[in-house]
């Protein structure tokens, strides 16, 4: 990988963890314990409400997931080890890098399974 694609996928990384940190704040609210007043739960039900806010923690444990791959492709990109198959040490395409910025593994190793 050269200069250009580690300075390009480090930007990429970069925007992507911008987007999920305000993402994280756009929806605390969404997060906070369901109150049981009925003003604030509006026209759902509880039910309705304890479900959204599942929904959200659940989305929310998804984008902490998502961040901590990020936070360790970055590092990975200063080590100079981004772009490289953690498994064979192989390149990674550029392609599927574009796809998955975070993936560790180049397509053989992966089995081609979606990672
Ligand atoms: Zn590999």
């Amino acid at each position: 990988m050269n200069e250009t694609d580690r300075a390009r996928f480090k930007k990429l990384l970069e925007m992507r963890r911008e987007e999920l940190s305000a993402l994280s704040s756009g929806s605390a609210d969404a997060r906070k314990p369901v109150e049981l007043d009925q003003q604030s739960v509006g026209r759902l039900s509880r039910q309705d409400a304890l479900q959204q806010q599942a929904m959200a923690k659940a989305q929310e444990t998804r984008r902490i997931a998502e961040a901590h791959k990020i936070e360790a492709a970055l590092t990975r990109i200063k080590e100079g080890e981004f772009g490289y198959c953690a498994d064979c040490g192989e390149a990674i395409a550029a392609k599927r890098l574009e796809i998955n910025l975070t993936t560790e593994l180049c397509i053989q190793c992966a089995g081609g399974a979606q990672q």
